[in-house]
């Protein structure tokens, strides 16, 4: 069976890596000349929405899904005729634009931000007084890795967020004090079975994750994190892995957004739970029973980012497994990641932590 893959970046590409040994074959559309999953499966270069290339996705491949959520809804509208899409369209629809997500949480009764739709001057102005200040003002769409966001603490700051970003329908929301960020990575068969991972416990830094440990929380936060994955995957009947991140507050969850897709934030799944994201979420989309999501020990992930450091250097520590994106530096570019798995949750701590501190020293590690 051939999987039709739109976008070949590194979840694709980590896609593929798994599903070689369930017996599947992969094809790619990607408009970039070297994209990461280009050294596994054919590649279709060309643009997203072009009719031709879609058409040929379709017709070679028995399911197609996405490795980039920012892919034409029609497009994908158009290629569901030919073939079965998963995951479903109105999922990656309301994924794409914050405002229908954040309609999203309120109807499913998930705590989110307070915030207020801004698409001119007078709008950002009214919504700084109703939501205050200090806060974010993001792009509807196109917001990735913290980008397309400007904070605002003072009023003074509304203008040059406006300058920067004024050219979009946008969306204001109050910044959280958080404690700390959480993500929970569900995914649903064909069936309706739903299976949910350990909550990952996620450090950003200018917007890009740059280490996540997992299990983390308690037993208390991970229901709650669970009831809403699964609140989200029955609402869509959806089909494959769903991610939803979270800011936690006084042991509060207060959802900041949600990816239809496999999630940077469950990379650890790979060596770190009985069956990875990646696996199960080709298991959903291909028909196949769901695979075991729990965690086999203590996982810390660290991605590298803008350089790789040499390969001898980071394979001289015992166990630690390196994941190269095969993709050309560039700063702030997420180039590949290295995963840690061991028995005793301190022992991993500190072993995460000596790492990233040699390798990303300006990094602090609450
Ligand atoms: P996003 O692209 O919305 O996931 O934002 C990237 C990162 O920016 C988040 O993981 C947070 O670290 C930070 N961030 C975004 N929105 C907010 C917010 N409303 N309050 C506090 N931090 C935020």
């Amino acid at each position: 069976m051939t999987v039709g893959i739109v976008g070949a970046g590194q979840l694709g590409r980590m896609m593929a890596l798994a599903g070689y040994p369930l017996g599947l074959d992969f094809l790619f559309l990607d408009p970039a000349e070297q994209a990461p999953a280009a050294q596994l499966a054919p590649v279709l270069q060309s643009a997203f929405t072009d009719e031709e290339a879609l058409g040929t996705l379709g017709s070679r491949c028995e399911v197609v899904t996405i490795d980039w959520e920012n892919v034409s809804v029609e497009a994908l509208r158009r290629l569901g005729r030919a073939t079965r899409v998963s995951p479903p369209l109105p999922a990656i629809a309301a994924a794409q634009d914050r405002v229908r997500e954040k309609r999203l949480f309120e109807k499913l009764a998930i705590t989110t931000t307070r915030w207020r739709a801004v698409s001119n001057r007078r709008q950002l102005k009214s919504a700084i007084a109703d939501i205050g200040l200090p806060g974010v003002l993001k792009t509807r769409r196109m917001g990735y890795d913290g980008k397309g966001q400007a904070v605002l603490r003072t009023a003074a700051d509304a203008d040059r967020a406006w300058t920067q970003l004024g050219q979009v329908a946008l969306l204001y929301e109050e910044l959280v004090p958080f404690d700390l960020e959480v993500s929970v990575i569900g995914v649903r068969s064909r069936s309706g079975e739903c299976r949910v991972y350990p909550l990952n416990h996620n450090l950003h830094s200018d917007g890009i994750l740059r280490l996540t440990r997992a299990p983390y929380g308690s037993a208390r936060l991970n229901r709650l994190a669970r009831q809403h994955v699964v609140a989200v995957m029955e609402h869509f009947r959806y089909v494959g892995v769903l991610t939803i991140e979270f800011f936690v507050r006084g042991g509060r969850l207060v959802a900041n957004e949600m990816a239809p897709r496999v999630h940077n934030s469950g990379h650890w799944t790979i060596e770190g739970a009985v069956t990875s994201q990646f696996e199960n979420h080709l298991r959903a989309i291909v028909g196949l029973p769901l695979g075991d999501t729990h965690a086999i020990g203590h996982s810390a992930m660290i991605n590298l980012i803008g350089t790789m450091p040499g390969r001898a250097a980071l394979l001289r520590h015992p166990g630690l497994h390196l994941h190269d994106y095969a993709k050309q530096p560039r700063p702030g570019r997420k180039l590949g990641h290295l995963t840690l798995v061991e028995a005793d949750a301190g022992r991993c701590e500190r072993r995460a932590r000596r790492l990233l501190a040699e390798l990303a020293p300006q990094i602090h590690i609450p």
